[in-house]
């Protein structure tokens, strides 16, 4: 599905335009947004999230018009913040089970099947015995994108998660993140272009809340 974002715009309270008039289309597989801090990257992810309102445009993902049916966006949306959450010391398995229920997974056999598959898909298979709370920043991060495939959401949002991580953490999640690429519409938000030419094929550069590039990330990442 495709997400088309028109004449978006937001100036906060103190007077900064965090989003000056953003108009991108966005097709599947992995979309890379990138810019430097204070760009307008976590202004337009939270928009698109329905996190907060615009003070006008429009967002249209497929059939949902984003701004007036939130509750539709939000039962298809992943979207991973930019900090890493506050686990209690469950065992990364037994606060998948948990999440799933929460869900409304009801049936204890399916969640079995699902916490199985998303522990898999993040390579944190061999540590869900482990407490998420004592996982290292990176498989914090893993941890952060099995949670919100277990509702199998059509449009994912991750907003800067390789900040923070080392050359190896932020390797593996890479290696995560390009899979599940290959099978969802994902939004990856970041401010090192090493992430999008490693990752994307199509890139928005960002800046002062304006899309200054938006193509290839061949070219663009050539610009920079
Ligand atoms: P990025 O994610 O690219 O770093 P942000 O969207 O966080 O960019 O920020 C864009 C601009 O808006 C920055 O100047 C930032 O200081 C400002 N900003 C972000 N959030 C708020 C807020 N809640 N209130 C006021 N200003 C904000
Ligand atoms: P991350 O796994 O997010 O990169 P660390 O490198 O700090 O975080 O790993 C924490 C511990 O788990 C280390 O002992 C590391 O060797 C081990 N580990 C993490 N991921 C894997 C993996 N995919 N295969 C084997 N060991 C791993």
């Amino acid at each position: 599905m495709e997400l088309n974002i028109s004449n978006l715009t937001k100036t906060y309270d103190n007077g900064v335009k965090a989003l000056d008039d953003i108009n991108l289309n966005i097709g599947p597989g992995m979309f890379g947004l990138l810019g430097p801090n204070g760009a307008g990257k976590s202004s337009l992810m939270r928009t698109i999230a329905t996190l907060q309102a615009p003070d006008s445009g429009s967002i249209q993902f497929g059939d949902i018009d984003v701004l007036k049916d939130k509750n539709a966006l939000r039962r298809i949306l992943g979207y991973l913040p930019q900090e890493f959450g506050v686990y209690p010391k469950l065992s990364a398995e037994d606060l998948l089970n948990y999440f799933a229920n929460l869900k409304g997974i009801a049936n204890s056999q399916d969640r079995k099947k699902i916490v199985k598959e998303v522990l898999e898909i993040t390579n944190l298979y061999a540590f869900k015995n482990k407490s998420v709370s004592g996982y290292s920043g990176g498989m914090k991060q893993r941890f952060g994108i099995a949670q919100m495939l277990l509702n199998n959401p059509k449009l994912i949002i991750v907003d800067e998660p390789t900040a923070g991580l080392d050359p190896a953490e932020r390797h593996r999640f890479l290696n995560v993140l390009r899979e599940i690429g290959a099978q969802h519409t994902v939004i990856f938000s970041t401010h090192i272009v090493d992430d999008v030419r490693e990752l994307c094929h199509e890139l928005a550069i960002m800046n002062g809340g304006k899309v200054l590039f938006r193509g290839s990330s061949g070219e663009g990442t050539q610009l920079l």
